[in-house]
């Protein structure tokens, strides 16, 4: 810590509500940040049922919280409590970082914005044609990110019909990008037009085995894949993409992406990204290659 946090002082205040809140990784991320130009903030870790998230906003509210994250249970359910909503947050219907602008707390989502930024670095997705695996809280997020970024042609491929033709009803009515459902049964066969393919299901998840069911033949140089799993970053997906010659984007980069923005938005500072990213793969405990 910098010299700061020798003195008597009230730091600035962030943090994370959500329910399961132990072994949250973003905060070693965020600290590390914070260490890194030594500001005088601290990002707190705020264990909080879903029957008292109304009492702890506005207790985070009155204790001059810079803003704060928010993480499951409570996306969608902090969106009433709230003053106001950033653009995509209101598309996307959920928020997971709230800022404190003047007296106003508003909802900002910044899941799919960090995903953009990874993807951005390698191809970015206006003009482009993409198939996204998934249509729950993190796909919804990348899919509104990628359609108001200005991509062609989004293919929501989702298990569950009624949760995928919900994402595209949403990207029609509110994006000017084409949308499309596909029914995920058996092994999807990505086509030949399609730049970029996403896993953002969480099949993965804590599992380098699991496999996301995709025709291996589909997958050729010349397409980006990119995963949301984080834990490990190098799941099978990925490992098949890569083997296959796709150029390759890990859930790390969004993950850490998320929190540079957090960061951004709270103080100002745009932070050094590959010292939040040693920090999150430390507590993680995966290796970032
Ligand atoms: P949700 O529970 O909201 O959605 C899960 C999605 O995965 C659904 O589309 C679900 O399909 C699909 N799915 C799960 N298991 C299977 C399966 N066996 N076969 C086919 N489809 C399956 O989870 P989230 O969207 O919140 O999270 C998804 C992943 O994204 C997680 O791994 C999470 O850790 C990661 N994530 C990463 C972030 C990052 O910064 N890198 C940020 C946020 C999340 P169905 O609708 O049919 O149930």
């Amino acid at each position: 810590m910098g010299s700061s946090d020798t003195k008597n002082f009230c730091p600035a205040l962030v943090g994370s509500m959500s329910q399961g809140a132990a072994g949250n990784p973003t905060v070693a991320m965020v600290e590390a940040a914070f260490r890194h130009h030594d500001l005088p903030w601290r990002y707190v870790n705020m264990e909080v049922a879903p029957e008292d998230l109304a009492t702890a906003v506005a207790g985070a509210k009155a204790m001059g919280f810079q803003g704060f994250n928010l993480s499951m249970p409570h996306k969608v359910t902090v969106i009433p409590l709230l003053d106001g909503l950033g653009d995509s947050a209101r598309v996307i219907g959920a928020v997971n970082c709230v800022v404190r602008r003047g007296d106003r707390l508003i909802g900002e989502n910044t899941d799919g914005k960090g995903f953009l930024e990874s993807l951005t670095e390698v191809v970015p997705p206006a003009g482009k044609e993409i198939v996204l695996f998934g249509a729950g809280g993190a796909a919804r997020a990348v899919a509104v990110e990628l359609a108001l970024a200005g991509a062609k042609k989004i293919t929501i491929v989702n298990r569950s019909r009624a949760r995928g033709e919900e994402l595209v009803g949403v990207l029609r009515g509110q994006t000017s990008a084409a949308a499309e459902f596909i029914e995920w049964t058996g092994d999807y066969a990505v086509p030949a037009t399609a730049d970029v393919v996403i896993n953002g299901t969480s099949i993965g998840l804590y599992d380098g085995g699991a496999r996301v069911p995709v025709k291996r033949e589909s997958l050729r140089p010349g397409l980006v894949a990119a995963d949301v799993v984080f834990s490990p970053p190098d799941t099978a997906f990925l490992r098949e993409a890569k083997g296959r010659g796709c150029t390759c984007i890990d859930g790390l980069g969004m993950l850490v992406n998320q929190g540079v923005i957090g960061v951004r938005h709270w103080t100002g500072v745009s932070p050094d990204v590959p010292a939040m990213r040693r920090a999150l793969a430390e507590a993680l405990g995966v290796s970032i290659g």
